[in-house]
This record gives structure tokens, C-alpha cells and sequence, in this order.
């Protein structure tokens, strides 16, 4: 039977998010339904509803959820009902090349995964509501491909684990998988939103001997060294790449950017010392064009690399984190600055927008 449920929709970009009813179709064989506990206000989001990015309207936004498996489809075997559960939107197919390779994130076949031959989600005047993602989690119930979720432990407080899905599984597994930190190492994170503290927090769990916060936003360096920044500098205030410079004798040995700006593209390959890695977290606009010193890929062997959600293994990687958390070795509960109900949803992305905080929380259900 189709459920109805409230939402948070986005009817035209750029606007607002409106709450209404939707009706949620049954999951499919290969799908699960999930009861959303809480779900995390990203970037991205904010990117379509400004209308920076395009969006497919109606549209259902959220990605990064965790919540209580209700239903499976009959071709589930990963997941149960009862089951606690995390979202992410690197949904693979765990059959191509790509995906046996330990390469998920570049699943060619993920842009047909999650399709249907009926609309997942109905609004009121009968309008296929598009789901971001094969996601859309600002409602209290979402129907996913079995390879969009991974569980959790029962015992994993719901609304920490909600970070996991999006900004903690990029920010580490970019430090883990992406770059390689190794122990001893120097690290510099340009951004220290949801990822870069992410990020920071992964450098330090790598064993790395130096990390710099940059950030235009005083309280976020603050935070930065809470997570584990060992120096920060303020970006609106100095020459960053010479404070980098400076801070580490001749640059460091591993750039993050979590911006997504040309401008701090370029400050993260340039504050690299020889044989650096600067990995680009941020998603960069196609239209600014990027400038390097092509000449030290060469002479310094320096490399430029970029990271889809950190090239992350999210079935295997979040469990993971979820140890580095139980063992108090990754601050979640510190990430989430804020929690908003779903009826205050816009608020939470203007607290976004106003740099305050590391991650705003829509809180959906309350933990049973
Ligand atoms: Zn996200
Ligand atoms: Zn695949």
C-alpha cells in the first residue's frame, strides 16, 4: 500500500522548500523503505534551491539521512526490516568494472539504478515529484535502491549517524582512499564545512604531524582545531598559500580542497611542497576554468587529483566510521551544530548560508 507522507518540496528554483503531502509508492524488488529519523542539510541542497544548480522541479531534496528500514523489496539481501540504516549517494551496482575494482564511485550504471517504471513520489495534483538523487530524504519516509543504504549498529544514536551518509564519508574517505595520508605527513584543508572538518578529523585519525584549517570564517576556525586542527589561517586576512608556506618549510605534503572555487583550487595545488597531492573535494562551477603552474607536475611531481565523495567504499567505510565514533575517535555529536524540524527546514539552510556551525540536522522522528 502507498503511504502517504509529509515532505519538504521544492516546487521552483530558485525558492523555498513548501511542506506537503506526497504519496509514496511500494518499494520495488530491488528497493527498501525507509522511516527518516533525521537527515542533514548540505551544500548541494542549498545549490538548487538558490538555483545555482540546476533542478529538476518538483523535487524532493536531502540526501544525507539515517532511519529505520520498514519494508524490502524481494530481491533485498543486504537489509532487513528493523534494521538501522544510513543513505549515501553513491549508489553502485557492485557488478562493473569500476565497482570490482573498489572504484564505486564511478559506477557507470548508476544513472539507471535506482530508475522505475512509476513515479516513486505523487504530489497532490498528480505531479511525479523527482527525488535528488533516487534519494530524497526532508520526508518522513523514503523508497532507495538496496545500494543507496548501508546499516548501522542499533545502538548508533540516529541523529549523529545522520552525518555519515554525505560530509563524513567524503571528508575521510578522501583522506583514506583518495590522497593516502600517511603518518607524519602535512596536511592543509582549504573549507572547514561539514567535509574540510570531516577532513581535518580524518588527517588527524591518518597520524598526520601537521594540519592546517583555512577558512574565511573565524568561529569555523575555532572549531577546526577542536576537530583537530593543529594551526589555522584566516583566508580573508592573509596570503594563504604563503602562511601554508611558511607553517610547513616550503609546503605541505597534502592539500584538501572543500570549497568548490577556482580561485582555491589553485591556492591547493600551489601551497604543496615537492611530490604533494592536492585533491579536489569541492565541485568546481564548469565556469571557471582553472590555472596551475603546469610546470611543477613536472619538476616538482607535484599531482592534481579529484575525489567523488571522497572515492569512498560506503558499505564498508561507514561501518568503519562508526567504530572511530563508538571508540571516541571521531567527534560526530560536535558536527551537529543544529537541529531543525522539517516545518523549519528553510531556516536551517538560512543558518547555513549565515557560515554559523558545522552541519544543521532536520530532525523528522524522534528516537524510539
Ligand atoms: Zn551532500
Ligand atoms: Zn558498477
Amino acid at each position: 500500500m502507498p503511504l502517504t507522507i509529509t515532505a519538504a518540496v521544492l516546487n521552483t528554483a530558485p525558492g523555498k522548500l513548501e511542506l506537503e503531502e506526497l504519496v509514496l509508492d511500494d518499494p520495488g524488488p530491488d528497493e527498501v523503505l525507509i522511516d527518516v529519523h533525521y537527515s542533514g542539510l548540505c551544500r548541494s541542497d542549498l545549490h538548487e534551491i538558490e538555483g545555482a544548480w540546476p533542478a529538476t522541479c518538483p523535487t524532493l531534496l536531502g540526501h544525507e539521512a539515517s532511519g529505520v528500514v520498514r519494508r524490502v523489496g524481494d530481491r533485498v539481501r543486504t537489509l532487513r526490516p528493523g534494521d538501522h540504516v544510513v543513505t549515501c549517494l553513491s549508489i553502485y551496482c557492485g557488478e562493473c568494472r569500476f565497482c570490482l575494482s573498489g572504484r564505486m564511485t564511478l559506477c557507470p550504471r548508476r544513472g539507471s539504478l535506482g530508475s522505475r517504471t512509476q513515479p516513486v513520489l505523487v504530489n497532490a495534483r498528480g505531479q511525479s515529484v523527482h527525488p535528488t538523487a533516487r534519494l530524497g530524504a526532508f520526508a518522513e519516509a523514503m523508497v532507495v535502491h538496496e545500494h543507496s543504504a548501508v546499516r548501522i549498529p542499533d545502538n548508533m544514536p540516529l541523529a549523529a549517524a545522520s552525518v555519515l551518509g554525505c560530509a563524513v564519508v567524503t571528508g575521510l574517505s578522501s583522506v583514506f582512499r583518495s590522497a593516502r595520508v600517511r603518518p607524519g605527513s602535512t596536511v592543509a584543508v582549504l573549507g572547514c564545512g561539514g567535509i574540510g572538518i570531516a577532513a581535518i578529523q580524518g588527517a588527524r585519525l591518518a597520524g598526520a604531524r601537521e594540519i592546517i584549517a583555512i577558512d574565511a570564517v573565524e568561529a569555523r576556525l575555532i572549531d577546526a582545531v577542536k576537530f583537530g586542527a593543529t594551526a589555522t589561517v584566516h583566508a580573508g586576512q592573509v596570503d594563504t598559500v604563503a602562511a601554508v608556506r611558511e607553517l610547513t618549510e616550503g609546503g605541505v605534503d597534502y592539500s584538501f580542497e572543500a570549497v568548490g572555487l577556482a580561485a582555491t583550487v589553485e591556492q591547493a595545488f600551489a601551497m604543496l611542497g615537492p611530490g604533494g597531492t592536492a585533491t579536489v573535494v569541492g565541485l568546481v562551477p564548469d565556469s571557471q576554468p582553472i590555472s596551475i603552474r603546469a610546470s611543477e607536475l613536472f619538476l616538482l611531481e607535484k599531482r592534481l587529483q579529484g575525489a567523488l565523495m571522497g572515492s569512498n567504499q560506503f558499505p564498508t567505510d561507514i561501518p568503519g566510521y562508526v567504530r572511530y565514533y563508538e571508540q571516541g575517535r571521531l567527534n560526530l555529536d560536535d558536527m551537529l551544530s543544529t537541529t531543525v524540524s522539517l516545518d523549519r527546514i528553510n531556516e536551517g539552510f538560512e543558518l547555513m548560508k549565515s557560515g554559523g556551525g558545522t552541519r544543521v540536522v532536520a530532525s523528522i522522528r524522534s528516537e524510539s
